[in-house]
């Protein structure tokens, strides 16, 4: 859900990406980025015409070093460990259920059992269940162990506290097109320069290496490859958006969504997965009501003029998922709680016929 002004801000004349005038967009955008990261000039921005996952990919193949440990208690813990797994890296992984908080004592044993490790990744909002998990304490451990941090918050940056230097963050990676409020097909990766330099000679892909990116954005002001030009439009406008409304004011503006988003599926008598103080600020999954599939809900509630989502892998038939990230406000959250309620008895009706 973007605004106007975001959309609007397409409509430019046509640009080459090897012009100066690009060039000065990239800077700009990487300038602010930093800025939303809260980097200092120990970071740098490098940004990837690519969705989020084309980052995370590009993170870990420059991070890991020898042995990567992998947080996972979610559809996108399990991505980080599929990407490791692509590049057959070796790692280690601390699985826990879908929902369940990751406990700091087994990260801390799995570190003192194998001194291999030298890289630990996870997710922050993990957006299959909606669950924040902690960063604070993890990036701590890692800091006093050495051990080189890599976290995803594509869908948190923007939406939470988040910042590269209090969490203790090497490799942070978000997208464009989440609590950012641009358009999807740019992501980017807020590094610690020092590690970019560790990063060099580990050449595991040739399009998503991550010192070559750096170092064409950097050095010659452009991208190595063709850019998506008329996103960067879209990313530089979102983001003068997110500074202007103050990046925790949009932390609080989301959080007082959701808490009238999950006050209002509550009061409509349908039960959270989660206990509410696991929620993030953005994502709310909710339980199908009994007799009413996610297909026939998605359908009705379309109609109404909403989207709602399933859930991923093995709880797409006991849940669904609605967001608030994007240009919304408590008005569109009570005529989505009124579309919800009206849908919902529309189904069960027509079942009892
Ligand atoms: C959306 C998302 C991604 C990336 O998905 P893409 O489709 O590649 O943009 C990765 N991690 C999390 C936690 C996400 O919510």
């Amino acid at each position: 859900m973007v605004s106007d002004r975001v959309r609007n801000s397409l409509m430019q004349p046509d640009l080459c990406h090897r012009e100066p005038e690009f060039s000065e967009i990239l800077s700009r955008v990487r300038q602010k980025l930093l800025q939303v990261f809260g980097g200092n000039g120990d970071y740098t921005v490098v940004v990837f015409t690519g969705s989020g996952t084309s980052a995370l990919d590009a993170a870990l193949c420059a991070a890991v070093k020898n042995k990567v440990l992998i947080l996972s208690n979610g559809a996108y813990g399990e991505r980080l460990d599929n990407i490791v797994s692509a590049y057959n890296l070796r790692k280690k992984i601390l699985k826990c259920e879908w929902g369940e908080p990751i406990k700091i004592e087994g990260v801390d044993r799995l570190l003192r059992e194998d001194e291999s490790i030298d890289t630990v990744t996870m997710v922050h909002h993990e957006t299959s269940t909606g669950m924040l998990n902690g960063l604070r304490e993890i990036g701590e451990l890692c800091n006093k162990n050495g051990k080189t941090f890599v976290v995803d918050a594509v869908s948190s940056l923007g939406g939470e506290k988040l910042g590269v230097r209090e969490d203790n963050i090497d490799f942070c990676v978000s997208t464009a097109n989440k609590c950012i409020q641009g358009l999807p097909g740019l992501s980017f990766v807020c590094v610690r320069r020092g590690k970019l330099e560790e990063a060099k000679a580990r050449k595991r892909t040739f399009y998503l290496d991550l010192y070559e990116q750096f170092y064409c954005e950097e050095h010659l002001g452009e991208t190595p490859f063709t850019p998506a030009v008329q996103i960067f439009f879209a990313l530089d406008t979102a983001l003068d958006e997110l500074l202007e409304e103050g990046i925790n004011n949009r932390v609080e503006r989301y959080a007082s969504l959701a808490k009238i988003l999950r006050e209002g599926v509550t009061k409509l008598g349908l039960k959270l997965m989660l206990p509410l103080e696991c929620y993030s600020n953005t994502i709310t999954s909710i339980v199908l009501p009994p007799g009413i599939s996610y297909k026939s809900l998605h359908d009705e509630v379309k109609r109404g003029g909403f989207i709602i989502y399933a859930g991923q892998g093995f709880i797409g038939e006991k849940i669904f998922r609605v967001a608030n990230m994007g240009n919304l406000t408590g008005d569109d959250i009570y005529r989505f709680l009124q579309i919800l309620d009206v849908s919902i008895k529309e189904l069960h009706s027509t079942s009892k016929e």
